[in-house]
């Protein structure tokens, strides 16, 4: 039996008229979130691949900063003729 953090339905009480009654609810899935920020990602379904470099990881803004700052390091890690 898992242990009661390890349950993926959620605990949910309902009241009949014999008493209240123990059932179990699926848990709603959070939206995903950049890896940075953790700001929600939009117009990004589950399962879904997106094409963009950091897509589905990492926001605009976040990807954006990630991107400059992987060129600049890669302009300036370059070896001179
Ligand atoms: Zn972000």
């Amino acid at each position: 039996m898992p242990k009661p953090f390890q349950r993926r339905m959620k605990r949910v009480y309902k009241r009949t008229a014999k008493g209240v009654k123990l059932t179990f609810k699926k848990k709603k899935e959070s939206p995903p979130k950049c890896a940075s920020c953790g700001k929600v990602l939009h117009g990004v379904k589950r399962n879904k691949v997106v094409n963009r470099m950091f897509g589905g990881n990492l926001c605009a803004s976040c990807a954006r900063r990630e991107l400059i700052r992987r060129i600049r390091a890669k302009v300036s890690t370059k070896p001179k003729e």
